[in-house]
């Protein structure tokens, strides 16, 4: 999914630039929409992406060259629901941090605050059904990813991914299964697996886990998290009731049939409206 080296092509010139020789700067003034696969005569674009995990990726799918070792090397997360002709946008982090927010906050209002707020949405949708504006903001072919996708709502150029569904752990039904959901509802049990942990989240007597994986202990934006699961263990020994909200990928373990919520980035989780590494 990323590469370490791009071509840049400018005119007949053909020059190979390597990620740790690119800069933000000289990627917006010089480089931008010149780079491509290094596989050569591959027509793949290349985006930059800079920042501390600073690397190249594909802009989009298709356009590698048939055969080319790069065309597979991109494992979008989620996998489940990819297909050929869809594109993967992964959601922006503000709308993630967003989603979390909300979610609390639903899990904590009053029953008149959540009726208010339906009636307000009820209204919306009687406006929306404006025959002129139906239609146009689907896009059937856009899925929603978390790393990996084909663009980033940020760099995609107005790009945007489908809405993030919310659902408490007892909601959750077939059609969530392999696709990316923030799932709502009480910590109820913490398990160190060092250097990650498994959490037991549920509501109304339904359970899901959360489990962490090789992703999540590769993605370098995480290495705060590893080994630091003792923090949420200590939380919830010390307080009554720990909300969590957490977006990820729906899935059923093969082996036990249960339900999981597979988390990607750390900063997915939320405790009682809290970040993992803000708990106290
Ligand atoms: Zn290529």
């Amino acid at each position: 999914m990323r590469m370490s080296t791009v071509r840049y092509i400018n005119g007949d010139k053909v020059e190979k630039i390597r990620v740790s020789d690119m800069t933000v700067s000289d990627y917006e003034s010089i480089y931008k929409g010149k780079i491509y696969c290094p596989t050569p005569n591959c027509p793949a674009k290349a985006v930059y992406s800079g920042g501390e995990k600073a690397h190249f990726r594909t802009w989009q799918k298709k356009d590698h060259l048939q055969g080319c070792i790069h065309e597979f090397d991109r494992i979008p997360i989620n996998r489940g629901i990819i297909t050929e002709n869809s594109i993967g946008v992964d959601i922006s982090f503000k709308r993630r941090q967003n989603a979390l927010r909300e979610a609390f906050k639903l899990m904590t209002m009053t029953a008149e605050e959540k009726k208010e707020i339906e009636e307000k949405k009820l209204e919306r949708n009687i406006k929306k059904k404006n025959p002129r504006t139906e239609g146009k903001t689907k896009n059937a072919n856009v899925k929603n990813t978390l790393t990996g996708g084909d663009v980033r709502e940020e760099e995609g150029g107005g790009m945007r991914g489908r809405n993030l569904s919310k659902r408490y752990v007892d909601t959750i039904s077939n059609s969530d299964i392999n696709d990316i959901r923030l799932v709502m509802g009480q910590l109820t049990e913490v398990e160190l697996q060092n250097p990650c942990a498994k959490l037991t989240v549920e509501w109304n007597k339904k359970r899901i886990y959360v489990v962490f994986e090789e992703a999540f202990e590769k993605e370098p934006s995480n290495s705060a998290y590893l080994n630091n699961f003792g923090i949420i263990k200590k939380y919830l020994g010390k307080t009554d009731l720990v909300l969590f909200t957490g977006v990820g990928e729906i899935r059923r373990n093969r082996r036990t049939e249960e339900l999981e919520l597979v988390v990607y980035i750390g900063t997915d989780l939320s405790f009682n409206d809290s970040g993992m590494l803000h708990l106290r």
